[in-house]
């Protein structure tokens, strides 16, 4: 599989070289030139094949010749090393559950897929490659755990400061040894600016070689499509695909989906469930993309205002706006709206969600209301613990701290606080 940038003014790169620049040469982010077809008969008996088998087989393609296949099979496995269930929640609505992982989001399969491809493509380097990642909560903790003694590859995180939980910021500031976490002095847009900058300038490049590890890494990207055919079987309705809400920020993970859908998983509609952060449902009305400055809402890891991968979906869809239309469609949740779901649907139907997973229950309950005759599927894409500030107070009770979590708690906080301005990131990077 080769990868071409979308701003068209960089050579086409195979997977190892997309994976290891993260960005394109012109900034622009890299987009498969093929998108593969599954056969109909795996579509149709995916109930026969493991995990394992279904995650190959669809990320093989797009891997293609730069990992041996026994070394691939290796890393798929250790990337999806944990549950990812379809629990019922009401008659039309169904929840995956993809928080079972090591830091309980679902940026675990992307970053453990990337940080395995790069930890094998860095082996023979005598350079050591700098992961650089901007987080806005849950990319952060993921790609911490993910890249935690890799061989060869130090990671810097930026996160801001006071935007992120409690739990959210112990998971990325207290590993320690090759993981750096920043406390930047503004919100996560601030965060990202910076980490684009560097990856522009020339000192810093000519200095280290610097890697990004968000979600427009097509080895984050990429590995996402996986959860979408486990629901698939997981579905029991394979006459009636399901409609897919996925809780969006900067619209990689349902990128994935639509990509899933393209290789051939049947889906009947993408829900974008968005919070407060609404430049894509604007787009949808108005057809005219502004991007917006972040404000903050109790979902915080989708407070993006200017969704990086979207230009991807408009990709996918050759930029048809009516074929786009057709296929997604959009919500922009208030926090109100969000911690009233979280009440009921913990109330009525004895199920918890985070503030993410309740942005998507809304949405996809606001559509199901207006076609009952379908079903659908809420990404949940944490475990409500990560937000226990924002949940307990709506339920009125203590949410459980799984064991897994405790050592964590205990640890103490290791961060470099900094202003925001691309400035005093490069000051600290060349100083390293
Ligand atoms: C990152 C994240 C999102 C948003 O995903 P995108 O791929 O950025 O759209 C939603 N929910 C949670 C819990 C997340 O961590």
């Amino acid at each position: 599989m080769k990868y071409y940038s979308l701003n068209q003014k960089a050579p086409v790169v195979d997977f190892k070289e997309a994976t290891i620049r993260g960005l394109a040469p012109d900034k622009g982010l890299y987009f498969p030139e093929q998108i593969p077809e599954l056969e109909k008969e795996f579509i149709q008996n995916i109930n026969n094949y493991s995990d394992e088998e279904i995650a190959f087989k669809v990320i093989h393609p797009y891997v293609g010749d730069v990992i041996p296949e026994n070394e691939l099979r290796k890393i798929v496995e250790e990337t999806i090393n944990f549950e990812i269930p379809l629990l019922k929640v009401t008659e039309n609505i169904f929840s995956l559950e993809l928080f079972h992982g090591p830091t309980m989001a679902f940026k675990d399969v992307g970053a453990r897929f990337m940080s395995r491809c790069l930890g094998y493509f860095v082996k023979n380097n005598n350079q050591k490659v700098t992961v650089l990642v901007a987080t806005s909560g849950d990319t952060g903790g993921a790609v911490a755990n993910g890249f935690y003694n890799v061989d060869g590859v130090e990671v810097v995180i930026l996160y801001p400061s006071g935007k992120v939980s409690m739990v959210q910021e112990k998971q990325l500031t207290t590993l320690g040894n090759n993981i750096h976490a920043l406390e930047i002095n503004g919100n996560f847009d601030d965060c990202q600016q910076m980490v684009k900058q560097a990856f522009a300038d020339e000192d810093l490049n000519k200095k280290l070689f610097l890697t990004s590890a968000n979600s427009i890494n097509v080895a984050r990207w990429l590995p996402q499509q996986f959860y979408y055919f486990f629901a698939w079987k997981q579905w029991q309705d394979k006459e009636n695909p399901p409609v897919i809400s996925v809780p969006s920020g900067n619209f990689g993970n349902i990128c994935a989906g639509m990509l899933a859908h393209f290789s051939g998983m049947p889906v009947d509609l993408f829900i974008a469930a968005c919070n407060a952060n609404n430049v894509v449902p604007e787009f949808l009305k108005t057809e005219n993309y502004q991007p917006k400055k972040a404000v903050a809402t109790i979902s915080n890891a989708m407070d993006v205002g200017d969704p990086s991968n979207f230009v991807r979906i408009l990709e996918l869809f050759h930029h048809r706006f009516l074929d786009l239309k057709n296929k997604l469609i959009s919500y922009s949740i208030s926090d109100d709206e969000t911690r009233q779901t979280m009440k009921e649907v913990f109330q009525e139907e004895n199920y918890l969600t985070d503030p993410h997973g309740a942005v998507g229950y809304f949405a996809l309950n606001e559509y199901l209301k207006k076609h009952p005759e379908q079903k659908g599927i809420f990404l949940e894409t944490a475990h409500p613990v990560k937000f226990y500030d924002v949940v307990e107070p709506v339920i009125q009770q203590a949410v459980p701290v799984p064991d897994s979590l405790q050592p964590i708690l205990k640890k103490d906080k290791k961060s470099i606080s900094m202003d925001a301005g691309f400035e005093n990131l490069k000051e600290f990077m060349m100083d390293r």
